[in-house]
């Protein structure tokens, strides 16, 4: 999938998750760094890419994309597998720990569980397309749905362009005007 489709299935995603639990107050801080965490849990697992939108937008990014391409298994190898998703909540846990003392107004928790949602979301829609997915590594094999190959989404041609994505906004939009009031609820009454 592309960079694009990713953005937008991890904020829907997460927007199903936060509106259908009991809403609880965040301050704002949490709620900015959760939607950021959240866009870069969607596009996370394609560092593993030379061309991804990661590293295009760094200097020397080829470069280093490059390199953790090889270090990491070329394409859609560790990065988009549960033992992929596990470390990088590890690695997220972490960071976010260490920065902590300069963000003190900031839900940790809720920054990490948006960055997992995204991550998470990524290697779902990555599962329709016709590479498929290495969800059990170690153990070598790509899981798709359908499970017929031929039937599944090739990454950037018209299918993903006008169906997939205008379908993501489309499943977006509905939950929003099906969950209208929570969700102003929620910007008025529980973002502290
Ligand atoms: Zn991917």
């Amino acid at each position: 999938m592309t960079g694009r489709t990713h953005d937008a299935a991890a904020f829907v995603a997460l927007s199903v998750v936060a509106l259908s639990q009991p809403l609880v107050p965040v301050t704002l801080p949490t709620l900015l760094l959760a939607l950021l965490a959240n866009q870069i849990g969607g596009i996370a697992p394609d560092i593993d890419q030379p061309t991804a939108p990661f590293w295009r937008n760094l200097p020397v990014g080829r470069v280093f994309g490059r390199a953790f391409g090889l270090l990491s298994g070329g394409h859609r190898f560790i990065t988009h597998s549960l033992l992929g998703l596990a470390l990088a909540g590890v690695a997220v846990d972490a960071l976010l720990h260490a920065l902590h003392p300069i963000m003190p107004n900031v839900n940790l928790g809720y920054v990490w569980w948006s960055f997992m949602i995204g991550m998470l979301s990524h290697l779902v829609m990555d599962s329709i397309t016709r590479e498929g997915v290495p969800w059990l590594l170690p153990i070598p094999i790509k899981f798709g749905f359908p499970p017929v190959k031929r039937l599944r989404v090739v990454t950037g041609k018209k299918f993903e362009i006008f169906i997939i994505f205008p379908g993501i906004i489309l499943i977006g939009a509905l939950f929003y005007a099906t969950h209208y009031a929570a969700a102003v609820h929620f910007l008025h009454h529980s973002v502290v």
